[in-house]
């Protein structure tokens, strides 16, 4: 892999009054609080992947659109979230503007498809790392370690963890880490499945199920969204780190986006973004942990 970076920016940031870089610097939106990402020139990776998107002039990133404060798509087309924002520094970071990115919905459970079919050259959508998926696709992070939780009724009155699930309605999108968790003998749980968390939360506003199991930083956003009628439990019991999944087998393209990650861990962006989407939601911002650079 060649990969090359410009290195004026770099020359700046050895100056003691430069505001060129680190994470004092804000050179980012001052309304939103969002970081800007500066666009490297002259990246060569040695991927398939990579020269594909180069020669369209465009990179193809699969994200989730119903995820507030992580992924959620406007009238107009426009992506937001923490997700949309790791999405576009590492973009950046690739040679490819916001707005050479083309984002692409894709649920939890055609996410692995989605990548080994090559309909997106990169996901990032609270996509966690873990062996079994690695089977089929390649990771690039952690970014963010989230853990799953359950969002329950507000007048809910006996559902204090997962422990307490007995006999209980439990909903979760197919596909995902929490459904397969949920379905685990020991919790004793009726797993409900459906094709998304919007329509888990829906059936529990309706009282068809008794709680909607995902990750705490999803549950976050719905919790928001219905403030008076749902409340998480607030005991995370799984780990779930989160990563940018790509072709298995594409080494380059897996070090370059670590690469870019741990360029924007170590110069603030990272937690900037995080603290201008998914922070506004209540979710406490924590270090992600190293990056696994597997080989
Ligand atoms: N992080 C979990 C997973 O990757 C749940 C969130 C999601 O469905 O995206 O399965």
């Amino acid at each position: 892999m060649r990969y090359r970076k410009l290195v004026a920016v770099g020359i700046l940031c050895v100056l003691p009054t430069s505001s060129a870089c680190g994470p004092e610097n804000d050179t980012g939106d001052p309304v939103s609080g969002l970081p800007a990402y500066t666009v490297t020139t002259e990246v060569t990776i040695d991927s398939p992947v990579f020269s594909r998107a180069k020669r369209a002039g465009k990179l193809v990133i699969g994200s989730k659109e119903d995820q507030p404060y992580l992924a959620t798509v406007d009238a107009d087309g426009g992506r937001s979230g923490f997700d949309i924002e790791v999405a576009k520094m590492v973009a950046a970071d690739l040679g490819f503007s916001a707005d050479q990115i083309e984002f692409r919905t894709v649920r939890t459970d055609t996410r692995e498809s989605a990548i080994v079919r090559g309909d997106v050259d990169l996901y990032v959508g609270t996509y966690t790392m873990n062996a079994e998926r690695m089977k089929k696709v390649d990771f690039a992070g952690p970014y963010h370690m989230a853990g799953a939780d359950l969002l329950v009724r507000m007048t809910e009155m006996h559902i204090d963890g997962p422990r307490a699930l007995k006999g209980k309605k439990v909903c979760s999108a197919s596909g995902s880490t929490s459904l397969q968790e949920i379905k685990k003998p020991n919790y004793g749980a009726v797993a409900v499945e459906l094709p998304s968390y919007p329509a888990c939360v829906r059936q529990l506003l309706d009282e068809k199920v008794d709680a909607v199991t995902t990750d705490d930083a999803i549950l976050m956003g719905y919790a928001a969204q219905h403030l008076l009628k749902t409340r998480i439990v607030g005991a995370p019991f799984t780990r779930e780190p989160y990563g940018i999944g790509m072709k298995k087998g594409d080494q380059a393209l897996r070090r370059a986006v670590n690469d870019a990650l741990e360029v924007h861990r170590d110069n603030g962006d990272i937690k900037r973004a995080f603290l201008a989407t998914l922070g506004r939601s209540g979710s406490p911002y924590a270090k992600p942990p190293p990056l696994e650079r597997y080989p």
